[in-house]
């Protein structure tokens, strides 16, 4: 444990900060899947990499510090880390999912966990009373993502974790969005924070991870033994590219939030654009709750372009701004939910929660605003039909 006052000095000094055998300022890429043992039973704090990992361990110390919890856990993925997570329940369980979660978890609970008939029902975590009524008695836990993805509706996790712990529910909150830099979930009440890792706290598009943080010595001891069962760790060298990730995490996010609300600004007068969502905003329906309990308001944007706006010209017409699919990294990316991350939950479900087919998404990088913003202007007046 390394935890400083400020977040910004625990990003680079926590967890397991230097190598105790050789001073290495960086923990070493420890490439090796198993340990020599001195004598039956005499191990020396590892034993085989699946298990446990120095360079693993060191991330999974770090992610810890930085959320306040009691233990870290690495995955291969973001969804490796939610499935060991999911794997926390049994058979007959329900879990309540906010109303526009990422499509992938949506597919996990919807075609794999449905196979051990482990249910979800999406509830609207926007408005903690309608959460409240949907809590029948097989319902076990909530996964919350605020801002959720991609319409940026905010939940007050406070509330809704109150609610759900005095019906005995586990409380999981995807931080994906925010990281613990911007919001810390566990001291608004959760029990579980999940991650991909893959996006802002690897931050640079160059590696898939998962992290899961949790609140109790019993959670960790569940979720060590599920993680070691199941096997979907993350590899060292992973791990040593989200260490190195996490270290700039702090001044990443200060440009790329400064970016986010000065596009935000710049979307929503702009004569094209027909609405635009991002809880940064003053005007935004969920900017007085995530201000409560949120640094700020976060980089991820959505937005929808008025009816004589063409969306395929605007996304062929960009030249800076990459379409792609993921977010978080230090290039802008721009991606269409209907067809792409969220093309996995069917389009009923879809046109429900409002995901509409013309809803762009933002995810600002660190550029220079002034061609992020050029960019954009350009996209939209070429898209004009
Ligand atoms: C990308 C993403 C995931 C899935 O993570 P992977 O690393 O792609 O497996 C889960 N939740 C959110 C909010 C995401 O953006």
């Amino acid at each position: 444990m390394a935890v400083y006052k400020n977040i910004e000095t625990t990003l680079i000094h926590g967890g397991i900060p230097i190598d105790e055998r050789t001073g290495a300022v960086n923990i070493p890429i420890y490439q090796t899947s198993t340990f020599k043992q001195d004598g039956l039973g005499k191990m020396r704090g590892y034993e085989y990499s699946r298990t446990g990992n120095p360079t693993r361990e060191a991330l999974e110390a770090l992610i810890s510090d930085l959320e306040g919890g009691c233990a870290g856990f690495a995955f291969a993925s973001g969804l490796a880390a939610e499935t060991a997570v999911f794997s926390l329940l049994h058979s007959g369980d329900r879990v309540l999912i906010s109303s526009n979660v990422y499509g992938g978890t949506f597919r996990l609970l919807n075609q794999v966990f449905d196979h051990f008939n482990i249910n979800y029902t999406i509830s609207d975590t926007e408005n903690p009373e309608s959460f409240e009524a949907d809590i029948t008695d097989d319902v076990k836990a909530v996964l919350i993502e605020s801002p959720a993805n991609p319409l940026m509706t905010v939940t007050d996790i406070r509330a809704v974790a109150d609610i759900a712990h005095r019906h005995g529910l586990l409380v999981i909150v995807d931080n994906t969005f925010m990281t613990p830099y911007i919001q810390r979930p566990l001291e608004l009440g959760a029990d579980i924070v999940v991650h991909s890792a893959t996006k802002y706290l690897g931050g640079h598009s160059d590696v898939v991870a998962g992290l899961a943080v949790v609140s109790t010595d019993e959670l960790a001891q569940k979720l060590a033994f599920i993680q070691n069962s199941t096997g979907g760790v993350l590899a060292p060298f992973d791990s040593f590219l989200l260490i190195r990730g996490i270290k700039t995490l702090g001044v990443r996010l200060d440009r790329h939030v400064q970016n986010a609300l000065t596009a935000a600004k710049f979307l929503s007068t702009h004569p094209a654009v027909k609405s635009v969502h991002y809880p940064g905003l003053e005007t935004d329906r969920g900017y007085k709750v995530n201000r409560r309990q949120a640094k700020n308001g976060g980089v991820m944007i959505s937005f929808e372009l008025k009816e004589n706006y063409d969306i395929n010209k605007f996304f062929e017409s960009l030249t800076l701004i990459t379409l792609a699919e993921s977010l978080g990294g230090v290039e802008s990316l721009v991606c269409h939910p209907s067809s792409m991350t969220h093309a996995s939950i069917p389009e009923e479900i879809r046109k429900k929660v409002g995901i509409t087919d013309g809803l762009i998404r933002l995810s600002i990088g660190i550029e220079n605003i002034t061609d992020i913003l050029a960019d954009l202007d350009n996209a939209i007046a070429q898209s004009e039909v």
